[in-house]
């Protein structure tokens, strides 16, 4: 029963002395492997050419926080993400950037302060910018709690709904949530239902001026109609951390538009050693039949 790791080469050292020390068995990479029956896990963000060489693999891990990117598995083999308060953490930290960027304007200011323009406009106490996070999961959640301490007045989109600490809208719901989100946070999972979910239609359900800070995936966001919305001034500015496509093109509009701020998928980095401790943990659920962290329901996507 062993891990086979599928990554890149600079997590290899990292993850090789942690299993190490824990006694766990561990191949490091598949040119290592000699008997595949061994292999019962494989770490990777993309697969191994050919799953059916391993015939007692049970599980495959991505060794990111999403799985948008990985087929749906054979039947017996399970799906999991890495789950990562590091990752969280970095997520959280560059939606509340974003949020106080558009909150204070900043996109404004950047271009004016370009030109030498010295204006000042409006500033709003954050008890009454109304803000909206699409995806109440772990790091929407998170998110949630740090925006309400700063005093924003936070409610959440999930697909659910229920009861949280900020109030909670279900997907029926959305075009109500919608209409209370002068600023849209995106912290969903790229699902067939997610997929273009931010289109004319529910940017167009946004309060007027509202702004749009994405962190989800490029595919969530249909990027014409985001320029539709800036240029009737329906909305007043984004921040995007995640395109489609990534790279994005040097001469592609979204960068060079002044009320475009554009990160290139940096809101969250693997930490190679966060990522393995996950991985341990993942071995040792799968060892003793306890439930896999960061199991991923593949029917639903996420
Ligand atoms: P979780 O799986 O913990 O949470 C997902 C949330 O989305 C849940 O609240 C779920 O609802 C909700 N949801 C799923 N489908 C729908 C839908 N159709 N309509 C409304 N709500 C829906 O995910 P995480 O919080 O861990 O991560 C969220 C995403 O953040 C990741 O999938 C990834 O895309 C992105 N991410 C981006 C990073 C970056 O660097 N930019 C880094 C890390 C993550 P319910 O609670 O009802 O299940």
């Amino acid at each position: 029963m062993a891990l086979l790791f599928h990554s890149t080469a600079a997590r290899l050292p990292i993850w090789q002395a942690l299993f190490a020390q824990a006694a766990e068995p561990f191949i490091a990479g598949e040119q290592f492997v000699t008997d595949p029956a061994e292999v019962t896990a494989i770490a990777c963000w993309t697969l191994p050419d050919d799953l059916s060489r391993y015939p007692n693999l049970r599980l495959v891990l991505s060794v990111g926080a999403g799985v948008d990117h990985m087929p749906l598995m054979p039947p017996g083999v399970a799906l999991a993400r890495t789950l990562a308060p590091g990752i969280e953490a970095m997520v959280r930290d560059w939606v509340v950037m974003a949020t106080l960027m558009l909150h204070r304007d900043m996109p404004v200011y950047l271009d004016q302060g370009r030109a030498g323009i010295w204006r000042t406009h409006p500033v709003r106490l954050a008890s009454n910018r109304r803000v909206g996070i699409m995806g109440m999961g772990r790091i929407g959640a998170l998110v949630a709690g740090s925006l309400s301490a700063l005093g924003f007045d936070v409610a959440g989109l999930s697909r659910s709904g229920g009861v949280g600490a900020v109030p909670l809208f279900a997907l029926a719901e959305m075009d109500e949530f919608l209409a209370r989100s002068d600023l849209l946070i995106c912290l969903l999972p790229l699902t067939p239902a997610t997929q273009g979910i931010l289109n004319a239609e529910t940017l167009g359900h946004l309060p007027q001026g509202a702004g749009l800070i994405h962190a989800g995936r490029g595919a969530h966001l249909e990027t014409q109609a985001l320029r539709g919305a800036l240029d009737r001034g329906h909305l007043s500015a984004a921040i995007l951390d995640v395109t489609d496509p990534e790279p994005l093109p040097q001469d592609h509009w979204l960068w060079h538009d002044p009320r475009v701020v554009v990160t290139p998928h940096i809101a969250a980095q693997t930490d190679a050693a966060e990522g393995a401790r996950h991985a341990l943990a993942v071995m040792r659920a799968l060892r003793e039949g306890a439930t896999i962290p960061g199991l991923v329901d593949q029917a639903r996507g996420y």
